[in-house]
């Protein structure tokens, strides 16, 4: 069925859109054991993610925060990556939080057997370092995009500004937001079910929403063209890669921000890449000289090979990054290439095995093909 023949229901958005989905969650108390989302913390300057059983606390909560501190999935991950939460826990996300929920339960991290995923159209967020600097600033300014209908802002986070898929991900229920109204669809069985026990009133057509989504993603679409090529020309072979690292300090902030690093022990934290000083001393005789610390390009490479599949841009590496390395960039543009290659998008569908979990034996012919043309090419020059 087209999506789009489905209806929406309105919500009284009288007050604001942040008003309206804490309203929401407020008379959905009946229906949700707790409800995730973002709080901002105390001291003003950033926001935390907490879970609410008494519905008191949800007029301190900002359902759409200006910034993402930790991924949404993350949070997730926390409590029910050893079984079922037990209590029916409404989780409301960005589309990219749903996404990187959606990579992580299928790597057996996250259980959504309890949780009702919720997400809402996002305009993106603000750099971190741009807020924190300017909390207040930063709130005004967002504001004034969910105010005004800002959706190409040039204020967001570089990913954002190039994100296609910023509404409507894997979700149960889904926030539709429309020229200041919000409007509430049901994205799955398990929301439809939801929406029937609270029986709202009323049915709103989505044709014209959809219709400016669709704009929206065009526009993000040619951005995105853009930007891959403009990464492609800064990262493309190893001497452009070595440039685009050179800056990197080697703290892994990039890596412990990812919502889809989830090892419990990295290789690149272990014992065995901290090498002794005659390892180095060899490499350093070896090559004729060395840049300390070690290995940066390999952990990069290295990060490349375990998650590009997955990535979902997210872009708190780049948030995570001390010295602005365009990280959420370059991951995000090799994590398309990667997912081109598979036929696979990550987050998109709960259905869609992980290419690694499901290797066919058959697959990546052209691979094949590839190594026995360079295995004739070195015969030939023996
Ligand atoms: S690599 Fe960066 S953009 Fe991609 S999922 Fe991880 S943190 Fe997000
Ligand atoms: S966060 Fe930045 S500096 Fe730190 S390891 Fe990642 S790329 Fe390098």
């Amino acid at each position: 069925m087209d999506k789009f023949s489905k209806k929406g229901i309105e919500l009284n958005s009288e007050s604001g859109i942040q008003e309206a989905i804490r309203r929401f969650f407020q008379d959905a108390e009946k229906i949700f054991d707790a409800v995730m989302l973002p709080m901002r913390v105390p001291a003003k300057d950033s926001y935390a993610w907490i879970m609410i059983k008494d519905r008191e606390y949800l007029k301190d909560a900002t359902p759409i925060a200006p910034i993402m501190p930790v991924n949404g999935a993350k949070a997730l991950k926390r409590f029910t990556r050893k079984g079922e939460a037990r209590l029916k826990v409404a989780a409301l996300m960005r589309p990219c939080e749903i996404r990187a929920a959606v990579e992580l339960t299928k790597l057996n991290q996250i259980n959504l057997d309890d949780v009702i995923l919720c997400s809402y159209d996002c305009p993106g967020a603000l750099p971190m370092q741009d807020y924190i600097s300017e909390p207040e600033a930063g709130e005004a300014k967002f504001q004034y995009l969910l105010d005004n209908d800002i959706w190409n802002s040039a204020e967001v986070k570089p990913v954002c500004r190039i994100c296609d898929k910023f509404s409507l991900p894997a979700s149960d229920l889904h926030f539709a937001i429309e020229q200041g109204k919000v409007i509430i669809i049901a994205n799955s069985e398990k929301g439809a079910e939801i929406l029937k026990d609270m029986n709202l009133p009323g049915a709103y057509l989505l044709e014209n929403w959809d219709r400016s989504i669709q704009q929206i993603k065009q526009k993000r679409l040619a951005a995105k063209e853009q930007n891959f090529a403009e990464t492609k020309n800064k990262i493309e072979g190893f001497e452009k890669l070595l440039e685009t690292f050179s800056v990197c300090i080697g703290c892994h902030n990039c890596q412990s921000a990812c919502p889809i690093c989830y090892c419990r022990q990295c290789y690149f934290d272990s014992v065995t890449a901290k090498p002794n000083a005659d390892v180095v001393m060899m490499k350093m005789e070896q090559r004729g000289g060395l840049t300390l610390p070690m290995d940066r390009i390999m952990f990069h490479t290295g990060r490349m090979a375990h998650m590009s599949l997955s990535c979902v841009s997210c872009g708190l590496c780049s948030d995570a990054c001390p010295v602005d390395i365009p990280v959420a960039e370059i991951f995000s543009y090799v994590g398309s290439q990667t997912q081109q290659a598979f036929e696979y998008c990550a987050g998109e569908s709960l259905g869609d095995a992980l290419p690694m979990k499901e290797y066919k034996s058959d697959e990546l012919s052209e691979l094949k093909a590839i190594l026995s043309d360079a295995t004739a090419q070195e015969v030939a020059d023996e």
